[in-house]
């Protein structure tokens, strides 16, 4: 019964006109809008209307929550589910927590003995495993412009939350087929290795190096350039383009916008 009623208010929701306002936002604050086919970008919309009344926004830190913050949020957070039915919506985020700028987060390390250590650290985003996305405004804005290269840190923390929606964030989301975690197995720790060796040799990376942190990482950081920089991915690792259009299911993302240097 409340599935029934859920599917029905997101039918509602899906089918109610998305307002000029809203649609003028989008145009102007999301460069990734304008890659998208008009049949993409329908769907979309749709979906963001879904998104924005389901999740629970805060502004946190003196930053007042708008419809802007939540369309620009929304609309990185919806294109990467775009194809993906099942997680479409994220099951696993329930509320989003917006601050103006980077932050400070405290971070707690049990040491030998029981100690906690507290050390305050510098974030621009988090995604909490069982808890929410936490985002810097200025750097979510700085991404959507296209104004930090192929750096996306909302596309970032939100595929972050769909590796978790398989379990841990191992940097492996849920995938059809066990020959489709066979090719992402081996594709992805062959371009980790590669990327390790890279920034050993202090070789240029396609991928930022931070995407060497761990393998969770990696998916993020792979991701973000997938969006953002597809015909760079495409040339550069061409396999793990390969795999991640198969997961986004993306047709001809990189071809399509391989004519797109804005945002550069
Ligand atoms: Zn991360």
């Amino acid at each position: 019964m409340l599935g029934w009623l859920r599917n029905k208010k997101r039918r509602d929701l899906m089918a109610a006109p998305f307002p000029q306002q809203w649609q003028t936002i989008l145009e102007n604050r999301v460069w990734l809008y304008h890659m998208l086919t008009p049949e993409e970008q329908q769907r979309l919309r749709a979906d963001m209307a879904v998104f924005i009344a389901e999740k629970s926004w805060e502004g946190c830190g003196g930053l007042e929550m708008t419809d802007e913050v939540k369309l620009v949020v929304s609309a990185h957070a919806c294109m990467l589910t775009l194809n993906i039915e099942n997680n479409r919506y994220y099951p696993n985020v329930e509320s989003i927590l917006v601050y103006p700028t980077g932050y400070t987060s405290i971070a707690r390390t049990v040491r030998p003995g029981g100690f906690i250590e507290e050390v305050p650290s510098a974030r621009i985003g988090e995604a909490w495993h069982a808890g929410p996305i936490v985002l810097s405004w200025e750097d979510v804005l700085a991404g959507s412009l296209g104004h930090s290269g192929a750096n996306n840190v909302t596309l970032h923390e939100f595929a972050h939350k769909l590796d978790m929606l398989s379990g841990g964030a191992d940097g492996v989301p849920e995938l059809d087929s066990d020959a489709a975690y066979t090719t992402w197995a081996e594709v992805m720790s062959h371009h980790y290795q590669v990327l390790l060796i890279h920034i050993h040799h202090h070789g240029h990376t396609v991928l930022n190096p931070y995407a060497a942190t761990n393998p969770a990482e990696f998916f993020a950081v792979a991701t973000e350039t997938y969006f953002m920089r597809p015909h760079h991915l495409l040339e550069a690792m061409p396999e793990l383009y390969t795999v991640l259009s198969a997961y986004y299911r993306y047709t001809g993302w990189g071809a399509q916008n391989a004519s797109h240097g804005a945002g550069v």
